[in-house]
């Protein structure tokens, strides 16, 4: 018996001499011969050829959605080399942007915003045209799955040819968020795209961000459980120029109205907003498509209004100024902060604060001083 056993074993012995019968150790089985690959017919994949400035802005001007996509990812990167490439690329693209309708689209979570934007979407698309829906979620994370701009929550549009579907930057701070989807205007502005929802959850900071690269800002509010007021920050009531109720469809109508109204009578109490243009309140159902064309022409009114009397440019022009000045703070508070040695010294300094060991305007002075000595000579 003890023999057979011996025997059987005799091939691993050989293969493996650790299997022998002194050998106390871990053993190791023969197992069954691999295949030569895991899938013999698998091709290496080759490296995706690095495109040069040239061919990304020719890809956009031909309206190539997957150059576009491509120029999109250079600009999010945060690879040095990436980022010097897209800002030639995004400069090469200005002369041929700017000439869209940018819609903000704003509403906390749950007020249907993706529904609508495939709604308000497919309804801007039979018209003809191309649509590019970006958004601004600064607290998103491309690892985690961003919650806005995901083609999967709009499924009509996501499978459109003429549209363009892209979530939030990753995570970083909300000026650098912001600054990447104002780039990506320009880019699908290029590329052709003649209307631009940009979306964003109606709870931050976000809005004012928003606001700044936007035509026409739209809320998105429903009925909810009485005062309809409440929880909306007066600042983004201020900068909508209108304000939609959604789900008015079914036992909800009696009070998508209702709401309407409390949100008529609370506008009236705000001032005249600088594009002289009175926002209006309207009621629709984006998962019914009721009432979509309403509020289409509710926005069309808006830009026929500003667009005669100017403010229009004005805005643009406006918001130009703002993004000059908000690209510098966002690059100098990145090279600071991102500074190894200032962010050392910062914990350093941080503690003696925190200590009493030195004063806050000391502590700064301190730290300042030695970016602008050390690390500004280039
Ligand atoms: P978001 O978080 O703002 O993007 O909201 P969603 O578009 O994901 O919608 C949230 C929920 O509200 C979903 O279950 C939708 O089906 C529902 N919803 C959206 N629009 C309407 C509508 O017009 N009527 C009704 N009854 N439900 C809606």
């Amino acid at each position: 018996m003890e023999e057979n056993i011996r025997d059987e074993h005799h091939g691993a012995h050989l293969e493996h001499p650790e299997n022998a019968e002194h050998y106390t150790g871990l053993q190791v089985n023969a197992g069954i011969e691999q295949p030569p690959a895991i899938n013999p017919y698998m091709t290496r994949r080759k490296h995706r050829p690095r495109l040069t400035v040239a061919d990304y802005v020719e890809g956009i001007l031909a309206g190539n959605p997957a150059i576009l996509g491509q120029a999109v990812t250079l600009v999010e990167s945060l690879v040095p080399e990436h980022q010097v490439v897209a800002q030639e690329v995004i400069e090469k693209c200005l002369p041929h942007a700017g000439k869209s309708r940018r819609i903000g689209i704003t509403g906390v979570p749950g007020a249907g915003k993706s529904t609508s934007i495939d709604v308000f979407g497919m309804h801007v698309l039979e018209r003809g045209g191309k649509l590019a829906v970006l958004a601004i979620d600064p607290s998103s994370e491309r690892s985690k799955g961003s919650i806005l701009g995901d083609k999967t929550r709009m499924e009509k549009l996501s499978v459109h040819p003429c549209a363009f579907i892209r979530p939030s930057p990753s995570a970083g701070s909300l000026g650098g968020v912001a600054r990447k989807t104002r780039e990506t205007i320009v880019l699908c502005e290029a590329a052709g795209y003649d209307t631009v929802f940009v979306e964003t959850v109606g709870v931050g900071q976000s809005e004012t961000a928003v606001h700044s690269m936007v035509d026409y800002f739209l809320l998105i509010q429903v009925a909810g459980t009485g005062d309809e007021l409440q929880g909306i920050k007066r600042g983004i009531m201020e900068m909508a120029d209108g304000i939609v109720i959604n789900k008015a469809d079914g036992d909800n109508v009696e009070r998508a109205n209702l709401a309407a109204a409390q949100f008529r009578n609370a506008l009236h109490l705000f001032p005249m907003p600088p594009s002289g243009v009175l926002p209006e309140v309207l009621t629709y159902s984006g998962y019914y498509g009721l009432n979509i064309d309403a509020v289409w022409d509710m926005i069309d009114r808006y830009f026929e209004a500003v667009n005669a009397s100017g403010y229009f440019e004005q805005k643009r022009r406006a918001q130009e100024r703002y993004w000059m000045y908000e690209t510098i703070n966002e690059k100098l508070r990145s090279h600071f902060y991102n500074d190894p040695d200032v962010s050392a010294m910062l914990e350093q300094k941080e503690r003696n604060v925190r200590a009493a060991r030195q004063s806050s305007f000391a502590a700064a002075a301190d730290v300042l001083d030695y970016y602008f000595t050390h690390k500004l000579q280039h």
